[in-house]
């Protein structure tokens, strides 16, 4: 049994990182300021004895003797990033800074959630973890972005400095059941506004592509690098090699609905990227095989099942 510290632990990927680590019979503090994540996504764990709820920021410094720490804290949709961006870079580096000290203080090995976003509007695609990337310091999305690359440089330096061991992960869009229904990423809007028969909102042309990687297959590579051999560090691409338009993605949604919802188009945020898709082949040859397998119209179907119970609930 191992004592695990999942920061972001209320959020969307926390919560499963949550019961999944329980699940497998360790004791997990779940830390979060509950600023995008929720209670209602954790409350289930809650009877467990093994499982403690922390409402702290990571912003502050915090103390725990635990083994292993994974670094989620941060809002993850430009809308949610957007609303305090100081605040969402000051999230990003100075939790990275508290966490890395906890983690050299103790002794735990610690686990960085990074994004595909340090890639920014990418010029070479698909993007290996060799690619600096093409990002904007001073845009709308330079909180997020700028915030994130920081703080891989702060877990790489942690490690060469004082031999802190880490790792890192580049997330790149996933969804599934848990996520915030006001959270204003593609997916989540697609199917609220296909459920509750409201237009659904293309910005620019839709022809821009992403890549969305289920939940669980994001789980499961996660957990497979918190234990991966010492001193592989990452960074490591987790994410699904399906490239989808998001007029393709809208259609997909209404499609297994059945909604009427039309299509309506909204100016495309600036700095929007065009195109993301990640090469995985670092993950599957260091990760046991890692491959992020589920398609995207299975795993909508289960997270349209998820938010169609979420709003009867609501209503
Ligand atoms: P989320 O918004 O659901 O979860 C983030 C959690 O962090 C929330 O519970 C929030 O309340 C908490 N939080 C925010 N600021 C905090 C602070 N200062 N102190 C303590 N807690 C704080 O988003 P998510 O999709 O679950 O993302 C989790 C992590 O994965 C984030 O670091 C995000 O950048 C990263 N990531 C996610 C995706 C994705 O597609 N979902 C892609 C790339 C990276
Ligand atoms: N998007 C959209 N309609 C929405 C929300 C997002 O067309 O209601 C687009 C957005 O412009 C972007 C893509 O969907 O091109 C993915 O957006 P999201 O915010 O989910 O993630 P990110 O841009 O960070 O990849």
């Amino acid at each position: 049994m191992k004592k695990i510290l999942i920061t972001g632990g209320a959020g969307f990927i926390g919560s499963h990182l949550c019961e999944r680590l329980l699940h497998e019979g360790n004791e997990v503090i779940c830390l979060d300021n509950y600023f995008t994540g929720t209670k209602e996504n954790i409350i289930h764990l809650l009877e467990n004895p093994y499982f403690e709820l922390v409402r702290h920021d990571v912003t502050a410094p915090y103390y725990a003797e635990v083994d292993q720490i994974y670094n989620l804290a941060c809002p993850a949709s430009p809308v949610h990033y957007q609303y305090n961006p100081i605040k969402t870079i000051k999230t990003s580096v100075m939790g990275a800074i508290n966490m890395l000290g906890l983690a050299k203080r103790v002794k735990a090995r610690i686990l960085q959630a990074s994004t595909s976003e340090v890639y920014g509007d990418p010029e070479v695609h698909p993007q290996p973890e060799s690619y600096w990337g093409n990002v904007n310091t001073i845009g709308p999305r330079s909180c997020y972005d700028e915030g994130k690359r920081c703080a891989e440089t702060l877990f790489m330096d942690y490690h060469t400095q004082n031999n802190v061991d880490i790792k890192i992960i580049r997330i790149f869009n996933t969804y599934g059941p848990n996520m915030n229904p006001h959270d204003g990423r593609v997916v989540s809007n697609f199917i609220v506004q296909a459920l509750k028969g409201e237009d659904i909102t293309i910005f620019g042309d839709g022809s821009q592509t992403r890549s969305f990687q289920y939940v669980d297959d994001l789980i499961e590579g996660t957990v497979r690098m918190m234990n991966s051999e010492k001193g592989f560090t990452g960074p490591v691409n987790l994410g699904n090699q399906g490239e989808f338009t998001m007029l393709q993605l809208a259609q997909t949604v209404l499609d297994i609905t059945g909604s009427k919802s039309k299509l309506i188009h909204l100016p495309l945020p600036k700095d929007d990227p065009q195109q993301r898709k990640p090469d995985t082949s670092l993950a599957y040859a260091k990760l046991n095989g890692w491959e992020s397998k589920v398609k995207l119209e299975d795993g909508l179907k289960k997270t349209i099942s998820y938010f169609d119970k979420l709003l009867k609930n609501e209503h």
